[in-house]
């Protein structure tokens, strides 16, 4: 298959790529964060240790979202190269336009994707 033509995969292509760098970048930033829970008062400051361990599993949430988000933005580059992005991965119609716009990751037509 190829690519449609009336969408622009190039502009595409470059947007989840700037995206998956962003993603990238948060991770790196939020490594700090995921540091085991010390148990150690002090070190905790005026935080309680179940607070610290809330955030720690906020953390810990937030990298498991941007993993999904990963899978999401590596399968939609995939889907490019081999020239079949826009169309359903369910039923193979193309995906409207304006959906790709607003979710550039979207593999499924609305209607696939509420069923
Ligand atoms: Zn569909």
């Amino acid at each position: 298959m190829s690519n449609r033509k009336d969408i622009n995969i190039k502009n595409i292509q470059k947007r989840l790529l700037a995206h998956r760098q962003e993603v990238m970048d948060d991770t790196d930033a939020s490594e700090e964060s995921r540091q085991p829970v010390e148990l150690d008062q002090t070190s905790v400051g005026r935080l309680s240790r179940m607070d610290a361990l809330q955030g720690q599993a906020m953390a810990l949430e937030t990298d498991r979202r941007r993993h999904v988000e990963l899978q999401h933005i590596d399968a939609a580059l995939k889907l490019i190269d081999e020239g079949e992005y826009g169309y359903c991965q369910i039923c193979d119609e193309e995906i409207p336009v304006k959906r790709l716009d607003i979710d550039p990751t979207a593999s499924v037509c609305i209607d696939c994707a509420s069923k």
